[in-house]
Order: C-alpha cells, then sequence, then structure tokens
C-alpha cells in the first residue's frame, strides 16, 4: 500500500488501454487508498489528471494519453449501511461486485447494475450506467441519493439531489469531469433470493422485438440477443429474455470468484464472418425452444460475460470498436432496421448485440445517455480501412435518426457528431475542474488543456 503522506512515491508509468484495447496510451499510474489523497497526488502535475476505476469503458473516455491516471481501485472501503432504509454508503473504488459481496447475503441488490459487475461505484456515476431495468428503474444517477465530490483547488461539496443540485447533475454522467467523487450513498433494494425467474423467448423480426417489449412493461428486466449477421427471413432475430426477482425465499450466498480466464491473444482471423454468424445460428438454435422458463442464478442472468476474465482477448491485439446508440420512439424501428441493414451488409459485426428499449424514467444527469427509445450496443472487430468508416457511417445514420452515442463505449466519434448528440456539452465544460480532462474530452471537444 502507498505511503499516504506521499502517494507520488507509487507513481509508474506505461502503456494503457480500456476494455477495448483500442486505443492504447502511455500516461503515469498514481494508485489511491485514501481519500485524503486525492489532493497530494495530484498537486502540481503537468499534462491534467483523471481518475479511473476498473478502465471497464470500451474507448478513451478513462484515458489520458502522456498524463496522470489516478486509479481509485484501492481506495474502496465501506462507509454505512443502514439495513432498514437500504442505504449504502462507500468509498468511490469499491467495485459493484465488492458491493454485492456484502449486500446480497443480506438481503439487498443493486437498484441498477450494467453487464459485468467488475466497474467501480466512481465510474458507474460518471457514466450514469443503465441495465436491464431502464424502463422501470432509470439509470444508476436515479438511486444515488448524495455524493461527495474533491475539486482541484481542495474544496469538497457534498452534492444531492437538493444540495448543490446543479454540481449533482453535472457529475452523474459527468465522465469524471467535475472533479474527484470520493464516496457516494446508493440505495439498494431487497431481494430474498439469488435466483431469477427467467423466461427466454426467440423472436422473429423487430415487430415481434417491440410486441414483446409491449408486453413486458411490468417486468423488471429486460434484454434481447439479435443475430446482425442474418439477412433475408432471419433478418433481425433474437432471444428475448426477461426476468424478475424471485419472491420465494432461497439462498442469499455470495458469488464464488470466476475461474475461467481467456487464456491467449486470439489471432485476427479467429473472429471472421463465418465464425460469427456460426456462433449466432448455435446461440439461437442453444435456445431449443421458441419459450423456455427457468429458475435462473442472477450471476449468469446479469454478467454472463464475467465468467471468462478478459474476454477481451478474443479481438486480438488490435482490440474491438464498442458502438451503441439510443434513437427516440419516432424512429427507433426504422432506425433499427436501417442500422441492421448497414451492419449485415458490412459483414464486420460481432456476436455481441444487445438490443434494448428504454424507458421514460428521467436521469438526473446533465449529460446522461439513455433516453426512451431503442438502443443497441455492438462489438466490431478492429480491421483495418474497414471498421472505422463503418462505425462513422452508423453514427451519422443514429444522428440522422434524431439518436446519440454511449460515450462509455466510444473511441471513434467525431467532434462534429459528438456536438450534436450532446449539445450540453458546453454546460458540462462550465463545470469541469481545470485539472482533469480525457483523451475522450480531448478529442470530441478539440480543447487539448494541457497539450
Ligand atoms: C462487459 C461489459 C458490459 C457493460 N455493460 C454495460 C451496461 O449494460 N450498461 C452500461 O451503462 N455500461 C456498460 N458497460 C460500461 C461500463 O459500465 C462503464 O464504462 C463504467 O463506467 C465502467 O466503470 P469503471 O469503474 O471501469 O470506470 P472507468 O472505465 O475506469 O472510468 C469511467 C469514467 O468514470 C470516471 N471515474 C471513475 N472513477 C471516478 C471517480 N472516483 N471520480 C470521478 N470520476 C471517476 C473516469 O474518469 C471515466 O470518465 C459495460 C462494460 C463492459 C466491459
Amino acid at each position: 500500500m502507498s505511503n499516504p503522506a506521499n502517494p507520488k512515491q507509487a507513481v509508474s508509468s506505461g502503456r494503457f488501454e480500456s476494455w477495448g484495447r483500442y486505443p492504447s496510451y502511455a500516461a503515469n499510474l498514481i494508485p489511491l487508498h485514501w481519500q485524503q489523497e486525492y489532493l497530494p497526488a495530484t498537486e502540481g502535475l503537468a499534462n491534467g489528471a483523471l481518475a479511473v476505476g476498473m478502465g471497464r469503458s470500451y474507448g478513451d473516455s478513462c484515458l489520458l494519453k502522456d498524463g496522470n491516471l489516478v486509479v481509485t481501485t484501492g481506495m474502496n472501503r465501506l462507509i454505512a449501511f443502514d439495513p432498514e432504509t437500504g442505504l449504502l454508503t462507500a468509498e468511490a473504488g469499491m467495485t459493484l461486485a465488492q458491493i454485492l459481496d456484502f449486500a446480497v447475503p443480506r438481503g439487498f441488490f443493486l437498484p441498477v447494475t450494467p453487464g459485468t459487475k467488475y466497474v467501480t461505484l466512481g465510474g458507474a456515476i460518471a457514466n450514469d450506467i443503465h441495465g436491464k431495468n431502464h424502463h422501470v428503474a432509470g439509470t444508476f444517477g436515479c438511486h444515488i441519493t448524495q455524493l461527495e465530490l474533491v475539486r482541484s483547488d481542495g474544496s469538497r461539496r457534498i452534492c444531492s439531489p437538493t444540495e448543490n443540485p446543479d454540481w449533482f447533475a453535472a457529475t452523474i454522467g459527468g465522465l469524471g469531469l467535475t472533479g474527484f467523487i470520493s464516496w457516494a450513498t446508493l440505495r439498494l433494494r431487497p431481494i430474498v433470493s439469488r435466483k431469477i425467474d427467467y423466461e427466454g423467448i426467440q423472436f422473429h423480426g423487430i415487430d415481434e422485438f417491440l410486441d414483446l417489449t409491449t408486453q413486458s412493461q411490468n417486468i423488471e428486466y429486460t434484454v434481447s440477443w439479435v443475430d446482425c449477421t442474418s439477412t433475408g427471413r432471419n433478418f433481425c432475430r433474437g432471444v428475448f429474455m426477461q426476468g424478475d426477482h424471485s419472491r420465494q425465499p432461497g439462498e442469499l450466498t455470495p458469488s464464488p470468484e470466476p475461474k475461467l480466464v481467456f487464456p491467449f491473444e486470439a489471432p485476427g482471423f479467429a473472429l471472421n464472418a463465418l465464425s460469427v454468424s456460426l456462433f449466432n445460428s448455435v446461440f439461437f438454435h442453444k435456445q431449443l425452444h421458441q419459450r423456455v422458463v427457468a429458475l435462473q442464478d442472477y450471476e449468469p442472468f446479469f454478467y454472463p460475460l464475467d465468467k471468462v476474465l478478459h474476454w477481451n482477448r478474443m479481438y486480438g491485439k488490435r482490440g474491438l470498436l464498442q458502438f451503441q446508440y439510443a434513437i427516440p420512439w419516432e424512429n427507433a424501428r426504422e432506425g433499427t432496421v436501417a442500422i441492421l441493414r448497414e451492419v449485415a451488409a458490412s459483414g464486420l459485426a460481432s456476436f455481441l448485440a444487445v438490443l434494448k428499449a428504454f424507458g421514460d424514467v428521467p436521469s438526473p444527469g446533465l449529460m446522461s445517455f439513455p433516453r426512451p427509445g431503442i438502443t443497441l450496443a455492438l462489438d466490431f472487430p478492429i480491421k483495418q480501412d474497414k471498421t472505422f468508416p463503418l462505425v462513422e457511417r452508423l453514427a451519422d445514420m443514429t444522428r440522422e435518426f434524431g439518436g446519440r452515442l454511449y460515450p462509455a463505449k466510444d473511441a471513434a466519434m467525431t467532434a462534429a457528431q459528438f456536438q450534436a448528440f450532446y449539445p450540453q456539452w458546453q454546460q458540462l465544460a462550465r463545470y469541469k475542474d481545470p485539472l482533469l480532462t480525457s483523451s475522450f474530452w480531448e478529442r470530441v471537444t478539440g480543447d487539448p488543456l494541457f497539450r
């Protein structure tokens, strides 16, 4: 553990990449273990700084080329928990996995969770993440009751929907730019079992997906895998997955550690159009019946990918681009069909394709990504000369359909695209800490503060 009096002692330098493995930049790493270290660690730094959690964002929103990355994962203590209200206060570097290990045996669960539990509380707030229950629970930020923001001038602010509400709104989904989040309070939801009452339903085409979405409004969790390689009568087929926390009292034990590790860097040719369309066909038919009902543990339901550590190595050294849009209801059907057609025609799509309807619970963040309509998330292996032009085209289509892209999953949108998607970015700029910046922010605002 570093010396709290001088955390800079522990600084190391190297090349760093996020979950998508693209881009990779040189930076200094400053590990933190105590909330009081934020200021001594960052005082007098040249080239700016950025807090990072687990680096589970895909693109460059958690990177700072030639700058200083302040790693918060050592600052992961639980501060308080009230079993009457479910209010949990923890340091910002605590991961959702650590929160679950504490909360599940006590009969509580996260109010909102992404598709991996290996993200920090601070990272979940800074991207105002969403989960399978967005249509009923809104974003993660909807369940944060307060947080502390530490600015590089030494000031500390408690922010909540009623105290410094403008700072609260700027920080939820604020891309880590408004200050360092030192701790936050999150409202957990009660559960009586680890199990989920699960139902998987095959669908054939966008209209069946939309019908299922309408029918499942009262089900807490819904998400779909969609086959984005097929055309013709298999176009937009998929599996609609829905579930509720079981109401039958059952086991409330913590989860075992994942044992599988993706063992090597896959060669570039491992993921090609043939292997992906084969996988898609197998996945679709794995669900042998049109409708499957099961009592499922929450781990495979929420975190199927966490079972294999480092699965991103499957994309090889070049890495992958994630692409996630949200298109409002008025254009959601047309936009989704057009984009899926473009993707199928490109032959570049991967099997990780997730389709979901966002609901209308308002997000508390100024820059929050979700909006009522359809969201689609896709992985593309990076192939020279092909992937970037495709993703740029898809981003333009998203813009034409009135949608926007998710910064947490982005390494490629242009400044013009970002500023059209988020005209409120200039408002965020007014709350930005002068020391803090990211490679994403510099790319999309043309604001290379420290270069
Ligand atoms: C397999 C997988 C599935 C995913 N599924 C979903 C999903 O379903 N829904 C969804 O919304 N997202 C999803 N994501 C994205 C992920 O949830 C977000 O990118 C999340 O923000 C990552 O958290 P992190 O701790 O890794 O933060 P990092 O990626 O390290 O950082 C993210 C941002 O948080 C800021 N930050 C981190 N800590 C602090 C702090 N203490 N103070 C201030 N700022 C801070 C950073 O500066 C950066 O801007 C998924 C990612 C993966 C790899």
